[in-house]
């Protein structure tokens, strides 16, 4: 097929790789001149542009930029498009996007891959990214079933695990699983800057271990990334927030009051619950 990718960064240029691998021919759109050239290097795209006209014969458009910018280049891309092109998109928040998307155009399918590393831009393009992964689709009502059967098929060629859900569904889930991680894991590094005691605290940073190092890695990550997921996934990310509250409360509580019986159950409880996730 010809595929078209706006955005040629970790996600895009990855999805570039790995459609070219399996003999698609890709065109790939980005801002700068650089990203291109370096994506043609790369050999992540077969011709590329930093002009959505390029894209005029593509049959599937892969939309890869900053989650703000999906709809936008949507928009910008309506005068490029056949009346037969599928457009998706690969940002992590859904209901913002799907509903709004379909409206500007009937053929556009929300999409989230759930791979992903800290890096960012062309250079953090890899093969395989996808291998395994789980890669969401969120059609509606007004979604053509052969449209989605095409995606499936391009998707789980990728080695992807397909799920489809509503978009509502979806932001509640990675709200859980991927947004609240994010702030609490923020929340703990800027706790430990509370410490009084500058001796206390460089000896912190001195034995900071394996242990530290995983529960603060998403919180340490890109501040962009997660503004946007606050900004775009309010409601679910403050609902899951609500109830992470509650539980922190519930453990200070035991802890406070020596209930030493009842904190066990409870670690026992989320030990055998994290299995279910993994
Ligand atoms: P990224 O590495 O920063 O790539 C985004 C690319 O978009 C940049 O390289 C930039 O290209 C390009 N870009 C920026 N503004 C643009 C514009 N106005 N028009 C065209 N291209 C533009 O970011 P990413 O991690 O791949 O994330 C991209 C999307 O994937 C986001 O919507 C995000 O929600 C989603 N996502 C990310 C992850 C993750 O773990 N990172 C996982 C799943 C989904 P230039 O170099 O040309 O400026």
């Amino acid at each position: 097929m010809i595929i078209g990718i706006v955005g040629l960064g970790l996600i895009g240029g990855s999805l570039g790789l790995d459609f070219r691998n399996r003999g698609h021919q890709v065109l790939g759109v980005s801002r700068q001149q650089i990203t291109i050239k370096r994506a043609l290097e790369r050999g992540v795209v077969d011709e590329a542009s930093c002009d959505l006209s390029l894209l005029s014969s593509a049959e599937v458009i892969f939309l890869c930029p900053p989650l703000r910018m999906i709809l936008p280049t949507l928009q910008a891309l309506l005068p490029h498009l056949n009346p037969g092109t599928i457009v998706t998109d690969v940002g992590s928040v859904k209901t913002a996007i799907a509903e709004a998307g379909d409206a500007i155009w009937p053929k556009f399918i929300g999409g989230h891959p759930m791979a992903g590393t800290a890096e960012q831009g062309i250079e953090a393009a890899q093969r395989g990214l996808f291998e395994g992964a789980a890669y969401v689709l969120t059609p509606t009502d007004h979604t053509n079933r052969q449209d989605l059967e095409i995606l499936t098929q391009l998707i789980q060629g990728l080695g992807a695990r397909l799920h489809t859900c509503s978009p509502p569904d979806h932001d509640q889930a990675v709200a859980w699983i991927s947004h609240l991680p994010v702030m609490i894991s923020a929340s703990l590094i800027a706790s430990t800057q509370q410490e009084a005691d500058p001796k206390v605290l460089a000896l912190a940073h001195q034995l900071a271990s394996s242990g530290f190092r995983d529960t603060s890695r998403v919180g340490g990550g890109n501040p962009e990334l997660g503004r946007m997921m606050a900004q775009f996934n309010g409601p679910a990310l403050l609902h899951s927030l609500t109830l992470y509250r509650q539980e922190l409360e519930r453990v200070t509580e035991l802890i406070a009051l020596e209930q030493w019986d009842a904190l066990q159950n409870w670690l026992a409880q989320t030990h055998g619950d994290r299995q279910k996730f993994l």
